[in-house]
């Protein structure tokens, strides 16, 4: 960084911005100022994905056990710097400590397995399909392959796609949010330490402008993106009108299930801490439960103590449960939300608005927030709120509450609390969403399942992390083969 500004990195080389505009970073806790990060123009991104193109004709042609191994050296150096880079995530996310540990163990993750990308990306072959004929299908790179990151999770969300695409042979631009750009500087300084060859990962820091020079470049070939719905379906068309592979996570609005016959201590438990983790800023975050029957009142009592219970302050300070909200901008919209449902007719039983943490009068806090009595349909029950703000909903049937799950207009995450497996099955047959839990709060795939998506929360066909993740960053090739027919006669 220089006087505070974040760099790009391209072609292995540190390179200040020649932007005009910039975005700062800002602790959400306390206020200060972090860093102040470029908005590079559609020149600077033309650069690097310049030096991406021109890096990758060598790095297809690396063998990839070769490739990996600079995957090991990568994990080795995010390993012995996991406390630094998660204080930074902290700092300028706002979540606790503990949390931004636990995202960067998911990022150490997938590294991990994209070194098994030699194995993953084998192609098959089936020998005398006619006679003395034989087919191949190969997996070949891509190409210049690009990400465009969220702010929820700085440290994490780059590598559910970065490590594949690189073990597969593909060269790389990265665009981090531009509200938290200070983590992958950091994890670029490590970056830095591996030694690939130049040209192979870039970083471009920016907003909007850097984000239609990546969609409109000739050269990138495949985009993912991870963000809010709106976003997500501008990244689909765009890139897809240029002809790119893209795959494009929004939003989610995550309800979950609660049967009479659930261990209701662990029920409520569970959902506060997915409902309340990372303030709600989780894409996985439960945000609506749906109580069925006599599960009503002991849910509801339990789930508005731990609202109120909840420890909230700046994530480095020992003891907190929960940080603030992103910005200022989001602390004032999720109020606004609150007052929504408020104005909408509901009960809001816990209320986090006006939120004052002792010493941190001029953090962005949003307390847990319990609003009951929604009804189907309503704004409070539809719309991604963000922060955290969960919504209860009663029902007398599990069909009642399958098909309320089932009208949602996401579908990234369902989660079922019961101890029936009959249940548990139908639940997790008809549920319409791409992550299930069965009495677990935040079902985030482990780095060797794909994270999938479906509904308004998913554009594309191809998920990130795992065998979704190769198959996005590589396509196929078929040879059909026949050799002279002089040496098949021999046998
Ligand atoms: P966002 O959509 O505002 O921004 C995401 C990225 O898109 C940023 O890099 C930003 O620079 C860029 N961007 C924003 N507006 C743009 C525009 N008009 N044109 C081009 N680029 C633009 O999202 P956010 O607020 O950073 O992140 C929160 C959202 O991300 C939530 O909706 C959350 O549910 C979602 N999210 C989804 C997942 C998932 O796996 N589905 C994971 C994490 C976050």
């Amino acid at each position: 960084m220089t006087e505070n500004n974040i760099l790009n990195y391209v072609n292995n080389q540190w390179i200040v911005s020649q932007a005009t505009e910039f975005v700062e970073v800002i602790n959400p806790a306390t206020a200060e100022v972090l860093g102040r990060t470029p908005l590079s123009s559609k020149a600077e991104v033309d650069t690097a994905v310049q030096a991406a193109a021109d890096a990758y004709p060598a790095w297809r042609r690396t063998p990839p056990p070769e490739r990996i191994q600079y995957l090991f050296k990568l994990k080795h150096q995010l390993e012995a710097n996991i406390e630094d880079i998660s204080r930074t995530i902290t700092m300028e996310c706002g979540k606790t400590y503990e949390e931004s540990r636990a995202e960067m163990r998911r990022a150490i993750e997938n590294v991990e397995v994209a070194c098994g990308i030699p194995l993953m990306m084998q192609g098959v072959i089936s020998e005398d399909i006619a006679p003395g004929i034989d087919e191949i299908m190969l997996r070949q790179p891509v190409g210049v392959c690009a990400v465009i990151c969220p702010f929820n999770f700085p440290g994490m969300i780059p590598f559910w796609f970065l490590p594949y695409a690189v073990a597969c042979g593909n060269t790389y631009v990265v665009k981090p949010s531009e509200k938290v750009s200070l983590s992958m500087q950091k994890i670029f300084h490590l970056v830095e330490q591996i030694g690939l060859p130049k040209g192979v990962l870039n970083l471009v820091n920016g907003a909007k402008e850097a984000v239609d020079a990546l969609l409109d470049h000739p050269a990138v070939r495949a985009i993912s993106f991870v963000g809010s719905t709106p976003v997500a379906r501008y990244i689909y068309s765009r890139g897809a009108a240029n002809g790119k592979r893209i795959q494009a996570q929004g939003g989610a609005k995550n309800p979950v299930i609660v049967l009479p016959d659930a261990d209701l201590d662990m029920a409520v438990r569970i959902t506060a801490d997915s409902a309340f983790g990372c303030a709600g800023q989780r894409c996985l975050a439960t945000s609506l439960v749906i109580t069925v029957a006599e599960a009503r009142h002991p849910f509801t009592e339990g789930i508005c103590d731990a609202a109120v219970s909840r420890v909230v302050g700046y994530g480095l300070d020992a003891g907190v449960q929960m940080g603030p909200v992103i910005t200022r901008q989001s602390q004032h919209r999720i109020e606004g939300a609150i007052q929504t449902g408020a104005e909408e007719g509901f009960n809001v039983l816990v209320d986090g608005r006006g939120a004052q943490i002792p010493g941190y009068e001029a953090g962005c806090f949003v307390r847990p927030t319990i609003i009951s009595d929604l009804k189907p349909g309503s704004q409070t029950a539809r719309t991604e709120i963000f922060g955290p703000v969960l919504g209860l909903m009663h029902v007398n049937t599990i069909e009642d509450a399958i098909s309320l799950v089932n009208s949602a207009d996401y579908g990234n995450q369902a989660s079922l609390f019961t101890s029936s497996g009959t249940a548990a099955r139908r639940f997790r047959y008809e549920a319409e969403a791409g992550n299930i839990g069965i009495n677990i709060g935040v079902a985030a795939p482990m780095a060797f399942f794909p994270f999938s998506g479906w509904k308004e929360s998913f554009f594309g066909d191809l998920h990130g992390q795992s065998m979704d993740a190769v198959d996005f960053f590589t396509q196929k090739k078929v040879v059909v083969e026949r050799w002279p027919k002089e040496w098949t006669r021999k046998f």
